[in-house]
């Protein structure tokens, strides 16, 4: 996709030379006729160079939400347990947030507010410590 924008760039630039030499074409009907037929072409060139670029945003874009997507639906890793209301995985320190996890499968390490309540820093989530 990519490839083809350069390549409608190119075209462009190849036209710009062609209206160059267009210009110095003596005979002023042709030369005229040269000019439009140029300009025409630039502006057909120019719109599908637009179009490209459109298109490469929004194929991005889907990239990005296909890969979001995937993380998501992606099989979870397992809590080992729980404390204080909070998930605890195999293998990691700290105590993670419920929330985050079980709907977007995100790791949110909660920090503790006092005795009693630890907060999650992403949902701001506040979770009981009874
Ligand atoms: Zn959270």
């Amino acid at each position: 996709m990519l490839e083809t924008v350069q390549t409608l760039g190119a075209a462009l630039a190849g036209i710009k030379t062609l209206a160059d030499i267009a210009s110095t074409v003596k005979n002023t009907e042709l030369r005229q006729e040269l000019n439009t037929k140029i300009a025409d072409l630039q502006g057909t060139l120019i719109a599908a160079r637009q179009d490209m670029l459109e298109l490469q945003d929004k194929y991005e874009q889907v990239l990005r939400e296909n890969k979001q997507l995937k993380e998501a639906s992606a099989p979870k890793q397992k809590p080992l347990g729980m404390k204080w209301g909070c998930y605890q995985f195999e293998g990691e320190e700290g105590l993670f947030c419920t929330g985050c996890y079980d709907s977007k499968g995100q790791k949110s390490q909660t920090n503790r507010v006092n005795t009693k309540f630890r907060m999650c820093p992403v949902c701001k989530a506040v979770i009981g410590a009874g």
